[in-house]
């Protein structure tokens, strides 16, 4: 089995976890799937694809670090493979735009930041 690059555990990927259960998919790990409660969650590598769900333009940033960003977009993006997660993205997408991450650095990590693909 290949290993699946987590940008939380410094590698270039955005993961996710399914339930083997049902169809369920969802983005923090946790032990056990929300939808169903199955215990055996199977984590697994996100395309980095999807579609803009929400933005909300932040001004004021809430850390030392993303004050030298501001004013910058955060986008809720739900991926390809049916999870939610959110991120920092282009400032000039919108809601129903076709997105896909790329890895930026951010403080020395390296961070998801959404790009406008294809409309
Ligand atoms: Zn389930």
């Amino acid at each position: 089995m290949t290993a699946i690059a987590d940008w939380t555990r410094g590698g270039t990927g955005i993961a996710y976890q399914a339930c083997a259960s049902c169809k369920a998919a969802w983005y923090f790990q946790r032990g056990f799937c929300p939808a169903c409660g199955n215990g055996n969650p199977v984590t697994r590598q996100a395309s980095g694809a999807g579609t803009v769900h929400a933005r909300t333009s932040v001004a004021r940033a809430p850390t030392e670090e993303l004050r030298a960003l501001a004013p910058y977009l955060i986008v809720l993006v739900d991926a390809d493979e049916g999870f939610r997660l959110m991120a920092h993205g282009d400032p000039a997408l919108g809601i129903g735009d076709r997105v896909r991450a790329r890895f930026v650095d951010l403080a020395g990590k390296k961070i998801p930041y959404f790009e406008r693909t294809t409309r």
